[in-house]
C-alpha cells in the first residue's frame, strides 16, 4: 500500500474531504486518518488507515474507497461583513436595496440596485477622509492593501506600549507582515498606538470596529495615520482567524474621488 498523503480525496459516494494528518490510536498504535469536510472544517472524523485504503464493490466493480484528487488548498478566512445586516457607524447613512426586476413578480430576471455610504460595513479609509490633499480610494497603490498582514489579538486601548509589543511580535515573524497590522478583538487605537504605527511606517492598520479611534473621538488617530498616508481598513471580522501571519487582500471598489469604499477583505493561511 502506498502512504497517505495529506490532500484533496473524493469519497466513492461523491462526497470531498480533506485529510488534515495522520495519526496513531494511543492503546493500540493502529494508524488512523484524520479527516475534515473541505466545506465545514468543524466536522472533523478519524478512521482506521487500513480501511481509507480499502475499495468497496459498487455495481459490480471495484473502486477506491477514497480517490486522492489534489493537494490541499490554500485556507481562505473571509474577514468581511454581509452588507445589507453590516455595522454601521453612528450618523452614517445605512445600505438600502431595491430590487428592480425579480423573478416572484414574472421578470426573467433578478435585478438589484442598492445605495450605501462609502463607510458601511467592511471598508477602506483613504487618506482623503481627513486630508483635503490627501489621496482617494482611485489612487491609493494597490499594494498597501494586498499584501503580508499580522493578525494580533488585543481587546481595550491599544496605547504606545501595546502597538510596540504587536509590531515587535509581527516583525519578528516575518518583516513583511509588519507592514501591514490587523487587530482582533474590541479594541480602539490610541494617538500613543498611532504614532507607533507611523514611525514603523507601517502600509496599512484595520481593525473590527467600524471606526480607529475612540468611537466617541475618533478624528485624532484618523489624521496622525491618514496624514502619513497609513490605509485605514475599518469593520472586519477576525473572530475565525487565530493570531499569525497571513496574506490580505483588501482591494476597495475603485470609487473615483471617493475618500472611502466598501471591499471584500479575505486573508489566505501562508
Ligand atoms: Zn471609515
Amino acid at each position: 500500500m502506498e502512504p497517505i498523503q495529506k490532500g484533496i480525496y473524493r469519497h466513492f459516494k461523491g462526497n470531498v474531504y480533506e485529510v488534515v494528518s495522520l495519526a496513531r490510536h494511543s492503546e493500540t498504535g493502529e494508524q488512523m486518518v484524520v479527516y475534515r469536510d473541505i466545506t465545514d472544517s468543524a466536522k472533523c472524523w478519524v478512521r482506521p488507515a487500513a480501511m481509507w485504503q480499502q475499495s468497496v464493490t459498487r455495481d459490480g466493480v471495484s473502486i477506491p474507497r477514497f480517490t486522492y484528487l489534489a493537494p490541499v488548498q490554500t485556507r481562505v478566512y473571509d474577514i468581511s461583513q454581509e452588507l445589507f445586516s453590516c455595522c454601521v457607524y453612528p450618523g452614517d447613512p445605512a445600505p438600502t436595496r431595491e430590487v428592480l426586476c425579480s423573478f416572484d413578480t414574472g421578470s426573467p430576471y433578478h435585478l438589484t440596485a442598492f445605495s450605501m455610504c462609502a463607510h458601511n460595513g467592511t471598508h477602506i479609509d483613504a487618506p482623503y477622509h481627513f486630508i483635503p490633499e490627501g489621496k482617494t480610494v482611485d489612487q491609493l497603490s494597490l499594494a498597501a492593501m494586498v499584501g503580508p498582514c499580522y493578525v494580533a489579538e488585543y481587546c481595550g486601548c491599544v496605547d504606545g506600549a501595546a502597538m510596540r509589543a504587536i509590531w515587535q511580535r509581527a516583525a519578528q515573524s516575518d518583516p513583511g507582515a509588519a507592514a501591514r497590522i490587523l487587530i482582533k478583538g474590541d479594541a480602539y487605537l490610541s494617538e500613543e498606538g498611532a504614532a507607533v504605527l507611523r514611525e514603523a511606517g507601517v502600509l496599512l492598520y484595520g481593525n473590527e470596529s467600524q471606526t480607529v479611534g475612540p468611537e466617541e473621538a475618533p478624528m485624532a488617530v484618523h489624521l496622525m495615520l491618514l496624514g502619513a498616508g497609513v490605509v485605514l481598513l475599518e469593520g472586519i471580522r477576525l473572530c475565525d482567524v487565530p493570531e499569525g501571519t497571513y496574506l490580505l487582500s483588501a482591494a476597495p471598489i475603485n470609487l473615483g474621488g471617493a475618500e472611502g469604499a466598501p471591499c471584500r477583505a479575505v486573508l489566505l493561511e501562508r
